[in-house]
């Protein structure tokens, strides 16, 4: 039996519309409208092309986006101060630098220098320790769409046996957190993981995370097993995910498609968590 299809864009539908309603609300008490700053260095196509998302995003939402394109050969000190001024404009609620980044700058620094209160994409250190105490804190989107994407699918996540194979700080190792935050007991895997299928068959929630087109084959599924995949890969100019769709739909319980599953909750929860920005910002108690 094939399984259930798990798409994105209705969450993300759902969620734009609860913002609008709030948003209405905001603009009318505080006369501001949240706004983001998206930070690119040089011109990377796929960068460019998710950029422009973004901005199309914030505009549909009646939220604004800045664009902030910088030289990829940017001296870091010019870099810095680029970031020093916007986390001082009052006017910019939340901020995003665009990955990849060039060689030169460390992404430590990077992560850094952000104002862990405009750093709505929760990349900082500070926001990363409060996600990882369970605190409120601003969560990286894409991990964050995912979950949702599981919650209002109403699937139960208590006590249930979770495996996230990939652990970047930007979706694997959210993920662990969110999932553990459910009551999942959770296991992560990662490219030095022994028998990964086998780890992998254990789950009752797959999440693939890696960046390796097509490489969760049927192998690695439980039969009934929900599935998450936030792989998104170019194979000959069509968008494929980590997970062997095809396969994996025969033996998985439901299963998010690339494109149209995770993708685009993550623009909703960007959208969400600027508005948040803005809030904390603007409407302080
Ligand atoms: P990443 O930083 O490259 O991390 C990949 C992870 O996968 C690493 O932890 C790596 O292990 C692990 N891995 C690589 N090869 C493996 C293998 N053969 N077996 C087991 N684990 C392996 O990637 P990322 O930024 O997390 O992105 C992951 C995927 O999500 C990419 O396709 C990316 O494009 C996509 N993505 C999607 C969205 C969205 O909006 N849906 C947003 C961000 C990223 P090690 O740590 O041991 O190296």
């Amino acid at each position: 039996m094939a399984a259930q299809l798990l798409q994105g864009q209705p969450v993300a539908d759902q969620i734009r519309a609860e913002l609008a309603q709030e948003l209405a609300r905001f603009k009318q008490a505080y006369g501001v409208t949240p706004r983001i700053a998206i930070v690119q260095v040089g011109d990377d196509p796929a960068a460019t092309a998710y950029v422009k998302r973004i901005g199309k995003a914030f505009a549909t939402a009646e939220m604004v986006s800045s664009l902030h394109q910088l030289p990829a050969d940017i001296p870091e000190a010019d870099f810095k101060a680029a970031i020093a001024g916007l986390n001082e404009d009052s006017g910019v609620h939340g901020v995003i630098v665009q990955m990849p980044l060039p060689a030169h700058l460390n992404q430590d620094m990077v992560t850094s220098i952000l104002s862990p209160a405009k750093d709505v994409d929760g990349i900082h250190p500070y926001n990363a320790g409060m996600l990882a105490l369970g605190r409120p804190t601003f969560i990286p989107a894409t991990p964050l769409g995912g979950m949702e994407i599981l919650k209002r699918s109403g699937f139960e996540l208590k006590g249930k046996e979770a495996v996230i194979i990939g652990r970047s700080n930007i979706v694997g190792k959210p993920m662990f957190f969110l999932l553990l935050q459910e009551h999942a007991t959770v296991t992560v895997c990662h490219s030095r993981t022994r028998n990964l299928p086998d780890v992998a068959r254990r789950a009752d929630i797959l999440v693939a995370a890696i960046g390796k087109p097509k490489m969760i084959t049927a192998d690695f599924v439980k039969p009934g097993a929900v599935v998450v995949d936030f792989g998104i890969n170019v194979v000959d100019g069509k968008v494929v995910g980590d997970v062997d769709f095809e396969a994996v739909k025969e033996i998985a319980g439901a299963i998010t498609p690339v494109p149209g599953g995770t993708g685009p909750t993550t623009n909703a929860m960007l959208l969400r968590n600027t508005f948040e920005a803005a809030k904390r910002q603007v409407a302080k108690p």
